[in-house]
This record gives structure tokens, sequence and C-alpha cells, in this order.
């Protein structure tokens, strides 16, 4: 059965757990595929372009957006506004494409309740909570109280892992991103109700 309509592969996980690296070693292979790209309300970091790597707007434009519906989900991460666009996500499921959401654990839970019967979630962590302390000062892009905020944060997202539909341990990139590319392979096979329905029918009908 070939599926036309698109599908969402949500990725979660701890600052520091390796989401982006992972992001960029999939991209070329797992056909063609829409990276939502945020909106936020926190401060550019070094080396991040806005429009690219998220839209970075103020609390009020974030506000006005909220008041306009124009948010699939929203949530505050780590005391600033986050949120997925609803417009370009619909645009590219209707052409069929993978839709890639790097969103927290709250906002995996309003994709879930919204569109549940498209979506195939992944928690992405380190091996240990040590190994991601050592990455997330290693990186060192944000300031102490920042990467002790992000360790508490990861503590309660770990809580949640069971409510995800795979789990991936970022220990080697080459075999995190391999695993990567199966599930995201599969989630473009993953098949809506309504679809089901009408497989069956007409898989009946030809009988
Ligand atoms: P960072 O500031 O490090 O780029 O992202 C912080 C956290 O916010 C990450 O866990 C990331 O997954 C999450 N995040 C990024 N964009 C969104 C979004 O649109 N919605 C939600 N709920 N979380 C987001």
């Amino acid at each position: 059965m070939n599926r036309s309509s698109g599908a969402i592969l949500v990725l979660s996980g701890p600052s520091g757990a390796g989401k982006s690296s992972l992001i960029n070693k999939i991209k070329d292979h797992i056909g063609p595929t829409y990276f939502s790209i945020s909106t936020t309300t926190r401060a550019i970091r070094e080396g991040e372009i806005d429009g690219v790597h998220y839209h970075f707007v103020t609390v009020d434009e974030f506000k006005k957006d909220i008041e306009q519906e124009m948010f699939l989900e929203y949530a505050i991460v780590h005391g600033n506004y986050y949120g997925t666009s609803l417009g370009p996500v619909k645009k590219a499921l209707k052409e069929g494409k993978l839709v890639i959401f790097d969103i927290d654990v709250q906002g995996h839970d309003a994709v879930r309740n919204r569109l549940s019967d498209i979506t195939t979630s992944v928690f992405i962590t380190t091996p240990t909570l040590e190994e991601l302390k050592k990455r997330l000062y290693t990186r060192s892009t944000d300031t102490q109280e920042v990467i002790e905020g992000r360790i508490e944060m990861a503590k309660r997202e770990v809580q949640r892992i069971s409510e995800y539909d795979f789990l991936v341990v970022n220990d080697d990139l080459e075999e995190a991103s391999e695993i990567l590319i199966s599930i995201a392979k599969a989630a473009r096979m993953k098949i809506p109700t309504l679809q089901i329905n009408e497989f069956v029918h007409q898989w009946e009908e030809q009988s």
C-alpha cells in the first residue's frame, strides 16, 4: 500500500543529546522531508540564523501568534516560549512529506493529542546523565546557570520516555543515525485510521 499523505516524526531529548547532529546526518537518507522551524522568544545564539534555526521573535509577537491560533503547539521551555506554526506543517503534510519536529516533551504531548494517527516519536538521549553533563560543559555555548537548568530539565524529561514510541541512545553517532533512518522510513509508512478503513474496503471489494 503506497502512502500519499505525509507523516510526522517527533524528536525530543535533552539539549546536548545530539539531536541536531543526528538530524544533519540522516537528512539526505530519508526521502522528502520538511524540518519544522520553530518560533521562539529566546535570545539568538552565536552561529544561529534567524529563519533557519528558529524564527526569533519578541514575547509580544509570540503572544499575538497564540491569539491568532497560529500554532499547532507551543510551550514554555527554560523560561522562553517555543512554538510550531501550523501553516507550513499542513502544507508539507499535503505534499506527502515527512515532517520532523525537534520539540520538548510538552510539544510531543500536544502533537500526539492532535495528530496521533500519523505521528511517530523518538526520545534521544546520552547513555548517562554524566555524559550529558560532559557534553553540555564542553559545548559551553551557555552560562553555568543555563547549563544547570538544562540538566535539571533533562532529569525531568527522561522520566517521560515511556510516552515515546522509540528510545535512541546516542552513544555512537554512526549507529544512532542508522537506527534513526530506519525509524524515519517506518514513520512514513504509518497509516492513518481513515486510510486503513479505505484500504480494507477496497481489498474486500476486489476479492
Ligand atoms: P534550544 O533552546 O536548546 O534550541 O531548545 C530548547 C528545547 O526546546 C529543546 O528541548 C527543543 O526540543 C525545544 N523546542 C524547540 N522548538 C520547540 C517547539 O516549537 N515547541 C516545543 N514544545 N519545544 C520546542
